[in-house]
């Protein structure tokens, strides 16, 4: 089932067409978004979901999110889901008609989660490391890059996932032309050495993640040492585990690396999962 509401939390039954032909969201990608886990009817991370989606609008020069518009819309959809205990949900701002008032377009969706993303969840994945040609300092130097903007324009990065399926992978962590680590296409990339998490820097162009920074303030209040810092590729192999994360699929274990498998890392992924479960 998916359910759908607009920002006024008007629900909109799936079959009804939304979109204008003209909309830019959906004629160049203008717009943002964002994908929240519900579990149990609780949003998880909503503030900083809320957060992230004004930062990304302001990084297109989008109006500013109506904030409570948006805590109200998710709440409409969650009352509305009559699915199972967990659902995504996705926060859609574009910039709107093309012809139209100036006025956003501005929904809500509420979606099953995907078995291929349950199944990675409980068995870990396979990776490859795939050029995203960023160079170092280039977010600063290139805002009109969008670089660590969660925009609407994620082609490539689903062509990246369909290129590491090519080559046999099931997914992608993307590298800069210095061999620096960035993120996934959908999600945060996490070295676990020791008792130490570490994770690359939103400075490098990429995503803050909302599941690592989740993940990171338990692990902290459990004793662990977070680092946010700049990774190596060789750093992917050279390691305790690597993880990835993203709000739908949580904590993933990589259990192997440009076809190089890794240590087992099942104990450490399990113990990981329950710091962040720990969480809500
Ligand atoms: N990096 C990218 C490019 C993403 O698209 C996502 C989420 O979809 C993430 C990281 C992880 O972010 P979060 O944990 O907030 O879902």
């Amino acid at each position: 089932m998916v359910v759908l509401a607009l920002l006024d939390g008007t629900i909109v039954n799936q079959e009804t067409p939304l979109l204008r032909g003209d909309d830019l969201g959906l004629l160049r990608g203008d717009g943002v978004f964002e994908t929240i886990l519900v579990v149990d009817g609780k949003p998880r991370e909503l503030g900083p979901h809320l957060d992230r989606l004004a930062r990304s609008a302001a990084m297109l020069e989008l109006p500013e999110p109506d904030r409570a518009a948006w805590v109200h819309c998710v709440d409409t959809v969650i009352r509305n889901w009559t699915g199972g205990p967990q659902l995504a949900l996705k926060l859609v701002l574009t910039r709107g008609p093309e012809f139209g008032d100036g006025t956003p377009t501005s929904y809500a969706l509420g979606m099953p989660i995907a078995a291929k993303v349950l199944r990675q969840r409980a068995e870990g994945i396979s990776v490859v490391t795939l050029e995203r040609g960023i160079t170092p300092g280039l977010a600063e130097r290139a805002p009109w890059l969008l670089l660590g903007a969660k925009s609407l324009s994620y082609a490539m990065n689903m062509a990246a996932v369909r290129y590491a399926e090519k080559v046999g992978a099931d997914d992608v962590i993307f590298s800069a032309t210095d061999g620096s680590v960035l993120e996934g296409p959908t999600s945060t990339a996490i070295v676990a050495r020791g008792r130490t998490l570490l994770t690359p820097p939103a400075s490098l162009g990429i995503l803050p993640g909302t599941t690592q920074a989740a993940l990171f303030r338990a692990a902290e209040r459990a004793g662990w040492s977070v680092k946010v810092e700049p990774l190596q590729v060789d750093d992917l192999t050279d390691n305790d585990g690597v993880f990835l994360t993203s709000s739908v699929r949580a904590v993933t274990r990589v259990h192997t690396v440009n076809g190089q498998a890794l240590p087992d890392s099942s104990a450490l992924h399990g113990e990981l999962t329950a710091l962040y479960e720990s969480e809500y």
